[in-house]
């Protein structure tokens, strides 16, 4: 028997109407290139988007065109999201820090038809933009006064195709499968993979990211998302952020100034934020500097790689903020555990609470997990045994967007091999131990690389840590440590590998440790140890090299 409630689609529109209708005079504020702090309201921003509505009919775009956005987090950034969105078409995020090569080819291959753009990313535009034929028009995101020259062809200027743009649009009914973003990993092996989001994945995702247990979002909440708009949709916050009703606050282009982001935290009344570990230190450090308080911040979400236990203690010591430490990957939208406490979590103390802080937290309702054996054997949840990260659920994608090639990711049983290895205690808690890839194998045994480069961040003259395996003839691989020391700190290896003996077994020590002056990041700001591995390509332990 089927029941008989209302059969309404999940789509962003129903988020979109809701904001506009019941949180009409909330704030949206942003820095962005031409204003240094620009602000309206959400009527004023839906507003705009049916204006953009009309400017993409206008242009001619397709009923279901991929619209590319290079753009920082802002207001015109968010106008996008939801005029292509809510239109049908797609909205295909492009992350302008990847090569050029790779930009090319993730907009030949999105077919996008047209490219928005910030004025930060025309010049990159303008090198490619010959190799995109498919691109049938650019608009550069700012206003007339700020239109910079350039060679781009059929080139529009934002503001000035908003004003001549009727502000009435009807929103079409959409079905809820229907496509509404496109993001794409960044491909570390191969080319980058498209990840088709649907108008159900996104409000799904968003109604979970606001739960308690997650962000816990209200209409009371200012959020300021550093993680950008051009990965995965900055971790869905500018959905869940209308869905209550929060303001929203903006960095722009300046999303790694730790000044702006402190006056805009304290000006704008932001209480929640979310990046990823790379972005928040220059935060912190900044903060000590100064002497800067972070008020009235309240929690920080911390993901994309796992967030060191000294972080994790800095923010809650110095600032009383609350790190909500989040796994997550492109393909899961991106959210798929948050650490929240449990009663049992929450009771524990000394070196259990701070193991306890470590973990990446439990499963989202709405995303399962599972890890494995090499056989696919389901493995138990003891909080001991490592296997592979598999899961599905409610945003989770169920295969990549016309992948050229097989893929392997997603499992004929339904379920999506992360690529992660971790331990599930009993309560659910995951704890990422590294990549498959990254894994270390030292005489048949697994070493976490994400452990000792926890340990090592925790020393106060190490800036930043990676591990990686590097072959050895009698136990396979040893781990080396490479790292950055603090500025003005005069520390030896020796010193780290001390400090790490005390923290680590004893098999796990680094074989060797290695200062260098930077650390090479992919395009979304994590640690690139493909990049670092072929940097030491030619290095050798010392007990090998004789
Ligand atoms: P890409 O690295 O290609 O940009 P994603 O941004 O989707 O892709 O990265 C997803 C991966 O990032 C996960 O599979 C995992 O390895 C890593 N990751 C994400 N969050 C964490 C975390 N909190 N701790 C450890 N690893 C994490």
């Amino acid at each position: 028997m089927l029941g008989l409630m209302m059969d309404m689609p999940l789509t962003l529109t129903m988020i979109m109407r809701h904001g506009e209708r019941s949180h009409a005079q909330q704030e949206i504020v942003s820095v962005t290139a031409d204003s240094p702090r620009h602000r309206y309201t959400y009527a004023e921003c839906f507003r705009r988007a049916r204006q953009l509505a009309n400017v993409l009919r206008s242009l001619g775009a397709s009923a279901d065109a991929r619209i590319g956005t290079l753009g920082w987090n802002d207001y015109r950034h968010m106008e996008l999201y939801y005029a292509i969105s809510c239109s049908g078409r797609v909205c295909h995020t492009i992350n302008p820090r990847l090569f050029d090569a790779q930009i090319e080819y993730i907009v030949n291959h999105a077919e996008d038809e047209f490219l928005f753009v910030d004025v930060s990313f025309v010049s990159k535009l303008e090198a490619i933009a010959l190799n995109c034929p498919g691109v049938r028009g650019y608009v550069v995101m700012t206003d007339a006064a700020h239109m910079p020259a350039t060679t781009l062809p059929n080139v529009h200027c934002y503001e000035t195709l908003l004003a001549s743009a009727a502000d009435t649009y009807e929103w079409p009914d959409l079905e809820e499968s229907t496509a509404g973003g496109l993001c794409y990993t960044s491909g570390t092996t191969g080319n980058p993979k498209g990840v088709l989001y649907n108008h159900r994945s996104a409000v799904m995702m968003a109604y979970a990211a606001a739960l308690p247990d997650a962000a816990n979002l209200s209409a009371m909440d200012g959020i300021l998302p550093i993680v950008p708009m051009f990965h995965v949709n900055a971790w869905g916050l500018p959905f869940a952020g209308v869905l209550v009703g929060a303001k929203m606050v903006f960095p722009g282009p300046r999303l790694s100034a730790p000044d702006i982001l402190a006056d805009l935290i304290t000006e704008e009344g932001v209480t929640i934020s979310a990046g990823v570990p790379t972005v928040c230190l220059p935060l912190l450090d900044y903060a000590a500097q100064t002497g800067r308080s972070l008020a009235p911040l309240a929690r920080f979400i911390i993901g994309g790689s796992a967030c060191p236990l000294s972080m994790i203690e800095a923010f809650r010591d110095r600032h009383g903020v609350k790190v909500l430490h989040a796994w997550g990957m492109t393909e899961m939208s991106p959210l798929g555990t948050v650490n929240a406490d449990n009663p049992k979590s929450a009771a524990l103390t000394d070196s259990a609470r701070s193991e306890q802080l470590l973990s990446q937290g439990r499963p989202l309702p709405g995303v399962e997990l599972k890890i494995t054996d090499d056989d696919n054997r389901d493995l138990p949840w003891d909080g001991q045994t490592v296997g592979a990260l598999k899961v599905r659920g409610l945003w989770v994608c169920r295969d990549y967007y016309r992948l050229d090639g097989a893929g392997d990711a997603h499992q004929a049983d339904g379920w999506f091999v992360t690529g992660d290895i971790c331990s599930i205690d009993p309560s659910g808690f995951v704890r990422i131990t590294d990549r498959a890839k990254d894994v270390i194998k030292s005489g048949g045994e697994w070493i976490s690389s994400i452990d000792l480069e926890n340990a090592a961040m925790g020393h106060p003259d190490v800036a930043e840590a990676a591990v990686i395996g590097v072959p050895h003839p009698k136990w396979q691989e040893r781990p080396l440590l490479v790292v950055v020391k603090k500025a003005g700190a005069s520390i030896e290896g020796k010193a780290i590998i001390q400090w790490l003996g005390e923290r680590v077994a004893k098999w796990w020590l680094p074989d060797d440790v290695v200062f260098v002056d930077e650390l090479p990041h992919t395009a979304t700001g994590k640690l690139s140890k493909l990049e670092l591995r072929k940097r030491l390509a030619d290095y050798q332990l010392p007990d090998v090299a004789g």
